[in-house]
C-alpha cells in the first residue's frame, strides 16, 4: 500500500523501535504510533458515522499526529482548525464541517464551548485533562479514547479516493472554505520524493501547524518515508536551532519568515546546526537576499516548493542543484523550479484563458492528481477554481522560461501572505468599515523584512480633522480578528485611487506605499 495508514503499518512492521514522532519529551516509535492509532481509530469509528469529520484545536503535539493517522485509518476526515481564530469563527467552521468529534487542548476551552454551543451533538475530547479536572458532561479524555478502542486496524484507510483531510483557507468572500483532500491527493509520487534525498536515519523538523498544508503535508510525506519527525511545538525561531542541535535534524520545512527569524537569532553561532542536510521552503515568496543569506549561513541543500492548499503539495520545486548563488545560473534563485513528476503547469491569459507562450506572463494553472476535487459544499467557488479542462487556477501570476522553469512574480488574487498566513483584505476591510470614524478603507500588503508582507490599511476618514489614534484603530480590528490579520500600520489619505469603473486601484496603492518606504 502507498498511503499514510499503510505506510505507518509498514514501518511499524519493518522497524518497530524506530522513532516516528517527538514533541518535547514525548517520543512515539512507529510500533507505538501504529498500535495507538489502531485503538484511537476504532474508538473514533464508534463515535462517528462513515466519512464523518473529526476536528482538532491543538498546538503541535503528538496527539495531533495520532489523530490525523487514526482518522485516516478509520475512513474519517481530519479537520485541524487554526487555534488563532476567535472562538466564534472556530465555531462557524465547526458547523460548516459538521464536526462529529472535536479534539482540543484545555487552553482552547472557550472555543470548545462555542463549538459545543453551536453543535450540541459534538463529542469533545480533551487531550491534556489532568487527574481531578472537572470536565463538562459527555467530554472524553485522550486516555479514555485510547483505551476504549481495540488493537485491530479498522482497515478503512485503503481507498485512495477516500477523503482524509479538510483544511480551511480564507476566501475572497471572507468566510473560510474547506479544502477537501483525498489519500491520492496527499500522496507524493515516489520519484517526486527523491528531491528530498532521504537517507536511513534522516530526522525531519515539522515547524508548521497541522492546519496548514505545509504542516500536514510535510508530516504525511515524512511519516510515509519512515523518518523521525520532530515537532517544533510552540513557535520560536531559537527553538528551531535548539531542536536541530538536540535531535541532529537533517531535514526541515520552513517558511521564508521563519528562515529570516532563524538567521536573525543573535547568538545563532552558539548552536550546532551542522546536521542540516536540506531545508525545504515555500508557502510565500522568498527574496534572493534572504535566500543567499540562508545558503551562506546554513550551508546545506535547499529545495523550494511552490504550491497551495488546493494542490495539497508542490506544483513545482527548485532542486538542490539549482541553488547556486555564484554560478552562471544564479538567476534560478528567483525561480520556483520545475513541475513535480506528474504535474502539468501552464501559463494562461487571465481574461481569455488562452495558453500563453514561453516567457509571457499570465496566470499559473496546473493539473495533477494532487489537485483537490474542490471545496466542501461550495460548488460556485469550486467552479471558479477549476477550468473546464481540469486545470486549477492558482491565482498567482508568472511565466515559464525556455528551459521550463517557473517564475512566480505576482498574485492575481487579492491575498496577503504575512508570516506564511494568508489574509484576505476583505476580512480586515469589513471590520474597519464598521468603525464610526472610517468612511472608506482599502487593505493591502506591503513588503516586510520578516513577515514577507505586512497588513496595511489605507483609510479615508469621515472627518479628516478628527483623526483617531492609529493604535486605537488597530486594537479595534484585533478585538474582532485573529491577531495576524490586524493591520500593523494605518495610513490616512484624503482620497483612494480609483479606476474608470470606480474600483479601488490596489496596485497603485501598493506602489505608492512601497515608494514612501524608501
Ligand atoms: P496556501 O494555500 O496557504 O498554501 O497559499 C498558497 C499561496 O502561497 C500560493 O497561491 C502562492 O501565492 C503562495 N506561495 C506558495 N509557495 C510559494 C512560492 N514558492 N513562491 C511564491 N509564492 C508561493
Ligand atoms: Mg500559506
Amino acid at each position: 500500500g502507498l498511503h499514510l495508514p499503510q505506510r505507518v503499518r509498514h514501518h511499524a512492521a519493518e522497524r518497530p523501535g524506530a522513532p516516528a514522532v517527538t514533541c518535547g519529551d514525548t517520543t512515539l516509535t512507529y510500533a507505538e504510533l501504529d498500535w495507538r492509532t489502531n485503538r484511537i481509530a476504532t474508538a473514533l469509528s464508534a463515535l462517528t458515522s462513515d466519512g464523518g469529520r473529526v476536528g482538532a484545536l491543538l498546538r503541535m503535539r503528538t496527539e495531533g499526529v495520532e489523530a490525523f493517522v487514526a482518522a485516516a485509518k478509520s475512513g474519517l476526515v481530519f479537520v485541524p482548525l487554526n487555534w488563532r481564530l476567535p472562538a466564534a469563527e472556530a465555531a462557524a467552521i465547526a458547523v460548516d464541517a459538521e464536526l462529529q468529534v472535536l479534539i482540543v487542548e484545555s487552553e482552547f476551552a472557550a472555543a470548545a464551548d462555542a463549538v459545543r454551543g453551536a453543535l450540541p451533538s459534538v463529542v469533545v475530547v480533551v487531550v491534556d485533562a489532568a487527574d481531578g479536572d472537572v470536565l463538562p458532561r459527555g467530554t472524553w479524555t485522550w486516555d479514555r479514547l485510547v483505551t476504549s478502542g481495540t488493537a485491530t486496524d479498522p482497515g478503512l484507510g485503503d481507498d485512495p479516493d477516500a477523503e482524509v483531510l479538510q483544511l480551511y483557507t480564507s476566501g475572497t468572500t471572507g468566510f473560510p472554505k474547506g479544502v477537501v483532500a483525498t489519500h491520492r491527493n496527499l500522496h507524493n509520487e515516489p520519484e517526486g520524493l527523491l528531491i528530498y534525498r532521504w537517507k536511513p536515519g534522516s530526522v525531519a523538523l515539522d515547524a508548521m501547524p497541522l492546519f496548514h498544508i505545509a504542516g500536514a503535508g510535510w508530516l504525511s510525506t515524512c511519516l510515509s518515508a519512515g523518518v523521525h519527525v520532530v515537532l517544533l511545538g510552540a513557535f520560536d525561531a531559537r527553538r528551531v536551532a535548539e531542536l536541530v542541535e538536540r535531535h541532529r535534524i537533517t531535514h526541515a520545512f520552513l517558511v521564508p519568515s521563519t528562515i529570516q527569524m532563524l538567521l536573525d537569532v543573535p547568538d545563532l553561532d552558539r548552536y550546532d546546526v551542522s546536521s542540516l542536510e536540506l531545508v525545504a521552503y515555500g508557502s510565500a515568496p522568498i527574496t534572493t537576499t534572504l535566500l543567499r543569506r540562508a545558503i551562506d549561513r546554513l550551508g546545506c541543500g535547499f529545495v523550494q516548493r511552490y504550491g497551495m492548499t488546493e494542490t495539497t503539495g508542490s506544483v513545482t520545486a527548485l532542486a538542490v542543484e539549482d541553488h547556486d548563488p555564484s554560478g552562471l545560473r544564479a538567476h534560478l534563485l528567483r525561480s520556483a523550479g520545475k513541475p513535480m513528476p506528474g504535474v502539468e503547469v501552464e501559463i494562461r491569459d487571465v481574461v481569455t484563458g488562452a495558453r500563453l507562450p514561453v516567457g509571457v506572463s499570465g496566470e499559473i494553472v496546473c493539473r495533477s492528481r494532487n489537485n483537490v476535487a474542490g471545496y466542501w459544499r461550495r460548488p460556485d467557488e469550486t467552479a471558479q477554481l477549476l477550468t473546464p479542462d481540469g486545470f486549477l487556477r492558482t491565482g498567482d501570476a508568472g511565466h515559464i522560461d525556455g528551459e521550463g522553469y517557473l517564475f512566480v512574480t505576482d498574485r492575481v488574487k487579492d491575498m496577503i501572505i504575512t508570516g506564511g498566513e494568508n489574509v484576505y483584505p476583505i476580512e480586515v476591510e469589513s471590520v474597519l468599515a464598521e468603525h464610526p470614524a472610517v468612511a472608506e478603507v482599502a487593505v493591502v500588503g506591503v513588503p516586510h523584512r520578516t513577515w514577507g508582507e505586512s497588513v496595511t490599511a489605507v483609510v479615508r476618514l469621515v472627518d479628516p480633522s478628527n483623526q483617531p489614534d492609529e493604535q486605537d484603530l488597530i486594537a479595534f480590528t484585533a478585538a474582532r480578528l485573529a491577531s495576524y490579520k490586524k493591520p500593523r500600520e494605518i495610513v490616512y489619505v484624503a482620497e483612494l485611487p480609483r479606476g474608470a469603473s470606480g474600483k479601488i486601484l490596489k496596485r497603485t496603492l501598493r506602489e505608492g506605499l512601497r515608494a514612501t518606504e524608501v
